[in-house]
């Protein structure tokens, strides 16, 4: 593994970080003021739109489609996307200036890859141009979700139309006014195979029959615009052109949508936490305790140390699931991913809340990033299945492997 970048990756995370200088930090505050001042909370400023047609116009778009899925795309490997991901990710409304959000880039994957032609027209062009936004419903409140196949939705076959049937929540987007498709996971034969019963289907939001019923705060933030949604389906009857690939394909689809995500979440992650640490670290030299900077005491410095030495082994793990997933594919990664997906997270919340701990009082209040950046870092430990899941399947791959060898 090549542990510095390429020289055409430098000039991306060059002109990237200069973006961000330029137009995103001194707008933060201005654009969380927008969003809470409107009357309504769901619709996303405008000056999100001016943003975002600078950002085209710097060719920072689409950065996360991989080269499968050019001309849409930059064309970008994993390791190449990773370091401007993480650039990204330490300003959370960043990503959708560069149509790189979740789970609007998930969408975008799953429709490239299984799309037919009439879907991708209708809902694949519009998300690539960030005309419109997307979400992922499978997530349902009767059902210990993180085993996927308890899903109880139903997508049920009548003439030329399949109608569906089904609560879902925490469908991240759904809040949102410019959010006009959902990709819906349900099941088509509950008597099937158990990996074979789920299929997923496209459903517009304004569809008779779909009640967006009401936003999930997630540890107290409703993360407006965006927003996680309650989503009631009445008998929604959609055409049965809507179905993605087929019957039976929700798992495979499922599964191909994860090994992307979850690596962009912990790319993210990896950005949330060095701009923790980037502000401890000004913090503790401005900031005067018992006659000296916070910097002088020794406990402080380790601190700084052990957050450092925690956001570099994750960030070199993430690099690593990043050049793996390149070089042997997502199936074939898919221990290391599940591996960062424990880490990352995990290491986002602790150095996230050793930061708040340097910052005192304001490091709690709206005064800085950091509380809400918290809150993110730590849902992202359930979002794309939870620890414990990936731990359990870790621990099995790893078992049988070394069955493996010895057979
Ligand atoms: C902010 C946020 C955004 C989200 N966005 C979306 C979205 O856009 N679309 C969507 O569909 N979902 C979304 N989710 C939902 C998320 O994917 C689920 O919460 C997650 O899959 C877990 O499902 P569950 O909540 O039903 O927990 P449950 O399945 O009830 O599990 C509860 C807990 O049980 C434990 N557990 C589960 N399995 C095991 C095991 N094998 N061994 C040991 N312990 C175990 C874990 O600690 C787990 O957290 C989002 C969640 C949050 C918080």
């Amino acid at each position: 593994m090549n542990f510095d970048y390429s020289d055409s990756t430098k000039a991306r995370i060059a002109k990237l970080n200069a973006f961000m200088d330029e137009h995103v930090y001194p707008n933060e505050e201005k654009y969380h003021q927008m969003v809470h001042a409107s009357d309504d909370p769901w619709q996303t400023p405008a000056l999100m739109e001016e943003l975002k047609e600078k950002a085209k116009a710097a060719k920072l778009w689409n950065l996360f489609l991989p080269e499968e899925y050019l001309p849409h795309g930059a064309g970008l490997s994993n390791l190449e996307y990773a370091p401007l991901c993480e650039i990204m990710g330490r300003s959370m409304w960043s990503s959708e200036i560069f149509n790189c959000s979740a789970p609007d880039t998930g969408n975008m994957e799953v429709l490239a890859k299984y799309g037919n032609d009439q879907q991708k027209a209708k809902w694949l062009v519009p998300l690539l141009n960030g005309e419109i936004r997307s979400a992922f419903a499978m997530t349902e409140p009767e059902v210990a979700s993180s085993d996927a196949t308890n899903i109880e939705t139903s997508i049920v076959k009548e003439g030329d139309d399949y109608v569906i049937n089904g609560r879902k929540w925490y469908t991240s987007g759904a809040m949102n006014r410019n959010c006009k498709i959902m990709v819906v996971m349900g099941k088509t034969d509950p008597s099937a195979a158990r990996h074979q019963q789920q299929s997923q289907i496209l459903v517009e939001l304004d569809h008779p029959g779909v009640t967006v019923v009401r936003p999930m705060s997630a540890m107290g933030y409703l993360d407006e615009p965006v927003g996680h949604a309650e989503v009631l389906f009445e008998n929604v009857r959609v055409p049965a052109a809507n179905l993605l690939v087929g019957e039976g394909k929700g798992f495979e689809i499922a599964q191909g949508r994860l090994g992307p995500g979850r690596i962009h979440h912990c790319m993210r992650l990896i950005g949330c936490a060095q701009r923790a640490l980037d502000m401890a670290c000004e913090r503790v030299e401005q900031r005067i305790a018992f006659g000296q900077p916070l910097s002088k005491q020794q406990s402080v410095r380790e601190s700084i140390a052990s957050m450092y030495c925690k956001i570099e082994q994750a960030r070199l793990l993430t690099l690593k699931a990043a050049d793996h997933m390149d070089k042997y594919g997502n199936k074939v990664a898919k221990n290391i991913i599940a591996a960062i997906k424990i880490v990352a997270p995990k290491m986002a919340c602790e150095v996230i809340d050793e930061s708040i701990q340097m910052h005192g009082a304001m490091g709690t209040s709206q005064d800085t990033v950091l509380s809400a950046t918290l809150a993110y870092a730590r849902t992202i430990r359930l979002a794309d299945g939870p620890d414990q899941v990936h731990m359990m399947q870790l621990g099995r791959n790893l078992v049988k492997q070394q069955a493996e060898k010895k057979a």
